[in-house]
């Protein structure tokens, strides 16, 4: 087996075979095509009838499957769990909302059931289990999962149908500990999804650590450029298997455009990734020194809480880093913000620039102060995506804002 670099670059990609003839010559492209069709025919209508009724393989219909979409999610797959003899299998979405949703249904969370979920679950996750499944009667317990014991309590009270956790969670950047909340999850029968999106399989692959699925918001690192929205669910069977059905059904598969997108984009994940991790680290070393910072929030720093458990979990420790203003309030962080130059004001994470946000006013927006404060979410709390630009000009672009509005 090859190793992730390579990988990463030439899985999914069908360079050969019987190539395609032409009055100039048989030929196979590099890179896979935009196969911008809804349908597909055959030799004949008996192929046909055999690949409707999936005795050979093929292509059928766009809302089932894509050339496009499956390149990508052959690469996908290879990057999770490349030798495995289990099926994993990825499934690509319109968006990391969708690929949750399907991950979600796929693990029967339906009228009566109950999921156990991270207490510092993405917002929007957090509201789609409130809303949506709360809806047609499923409960959401929200615990504390950087807590064993209390994950073990909630899930040995309520006999969960799913456990919904983050490799890497927001903004704080507490690492979970995936091997034993699978444990604890799967003594209860329950299904654990991981959102990996901040960790991407560069840093984890949570099927390997005991997780069922694995979601990604690609719109994120694994596409990482900042110009297209996609998710993927990759599982391992049965959950695989439901996936899929419920994608043909529900008709979230991603477009062939974006799924071309997100390939060229996976084939620099392990340059970029590395690249920010070293950035992430550097940058938070000098921040942890600058006047007018009270605190950074990084694995790699010896204050952060989960410094010893980062390494077992993660193959590096993150692009993702966060910092608290000494002036704790909404209006200092405001004045920080607009007076960077390098850094872009914007919320999303894992571009090629340095994307910084307000997490008070952004992503933890909907949630009462009180729940804000808990989980702390301060009003001087900034999170950075750091890019792969060179290292200086973002510490120094985040120390003159400083200055230039008197913190530091
Ligand atoms: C962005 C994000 C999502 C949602 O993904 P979309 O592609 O915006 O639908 C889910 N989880 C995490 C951790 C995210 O950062």
């Amino acid at each position: 087996m090859t190793r992730f670099e390579t990988r990463a670059v030439h899985a999914g990609e069908h360079r050969i075979g019987p190539g395609r003839e032409s009055e100039r010559g048989e030929f196979a492209p590099i890179s896979t095509p935009i196969y911008a069709s809804t349908t597909y025919s055959h030799h004949d209508i008996e192929q046909t009838d055999r690949v409707l009724g999936g005795e050979e393989a093929g292509y059928s219909y766009a809302r089932y499957d894509n050339p496009t979409v499956v390149a990508l999610e052959e690469a996908l797959r290879t990057l999770e769990d490349p030798e495995s003899e289990r099926e994993t299998d990825a499934c690509a979405f319109s968006s990391g909302m969708a690929a949750m949703h399907t991950a979600l249904t796929a693990a029967e969370v339906g009228a009566g059931a109950t999921v156990i979920a991270a207490d510092q679950l993405y917002g929007q996750t957090a509201t789609l289990l409130m809303q949506i499944f709360a809806a047609s009667g499923v409960q959401t317990r929200f615990v504390d999962v950087y807590d064993l014991e209390a994950v073990e309590k909630a899930v040995a009270e309520s006999a969960p149908r799913a456990v919904v956790i983050e490799s890497i969670s927001n903004p704080l950047l507490r690492v979970a500990d995936v091997p034993r909340i699978a444990e604890i999850a799967h003594s209860a029968g329950a299904a654990l999804i991981v959102d990996n999106t901040f960790g991407t399989p560069y840093l984890q692959r949570s099927l390997l650590l005991g997780a069922d699925m694995v979601v990604h918001s690609a719109t994120k690192y694994l596409a990482g450029h900042g110009d297209v929205t996609a998710g993927v669910v990759a599982a391992v069977p049965p959950y695989a298997g439901a996936v899929d059905q419920i994608r043909k059904l529900t008709g979230g598969i991603l477009g062939p455009f974006e799924a071309w997108l997100v390939l060229r984009g996976m084939k620099t994940l392990p340059l970029r990734m590395q690249k920010q991790c070293e950035n992430a680290r550097e940058i938070s070393r000098r921040l942890a020194k600058t006047p007018g910072i009270a605190r950074v929030n990084h694995p790699s720093l010896e204050s952060h809480p989960d410094a010893e458990l980062a390494p077992k979990m993660l193959h590096d420790t993150g692009g993702l880093l966060s910092f608290e203003l000494e002036e704790a309030s909404k209006e200092a962080a405001f004045r920080f913000l607009n007076a960077l130059q390098v850094c872009v004001r914007a919320p999303s994470l894992g571009d090629v620039y340095t994307l910084i946000t307000h997490p008070a006013s952004s992503s933890h927006r909907e949630l009462p102060a009180s729940r804000r404060q808990r989980l702390g979410v301060t009003e001087g709390l900034i999170r950075i995506s750091v890019g792969i630009e060179h290292p200086d000009d973002i510490a120094e672009d985040i120390e003159r804002a400083l200055q230039s509005v008197g913190g530091g």
